[in-house]
């Protein structure tokens, strides 16, 4: 193998142990849920969720976008990050 792409999978190995470095613009993804699943989506910093609680209450969250902001929380801008219910006006 040429030594200058050993240098980049060196590389590669130091960047996944950094994954503060990584924003999510966007993102699309299916979640399976307890129950069945999901479209979960990421645009800027607008979380959305195909599930009835997403849909019904007026919290603009579930328990699905709390894990999604749980996994990816270093890769999120600060306003897609978790908030509870009552932050968006502080
Ligand atoms: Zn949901």
């Amino acid at each position: 193998m040429q030594s200058s792409m050993i240098g980049k999978i060196e590389k590669a190995h130091r960047y996944a142990e950094e994954p503060e470095r990584i924003r999510f613009r966007s993102l699309e993804a299916e979640f399976r849920g307890s129950h069945d699943a999901y479209t979960v989506r990421l645009v800027g910093d607008a979380w959305d969720c195909s599930c009835n609680t997403f849909a019904s209450q007026a919290v603009g969250t579930c328990s699905h976008v709390m894990a999604m902001q749980q996994i990816l929380s270093s890769m999120l801008p600060d306003s897609a990050r978790f908030r509870t219910a009552d932050a968006g006006s502080s």
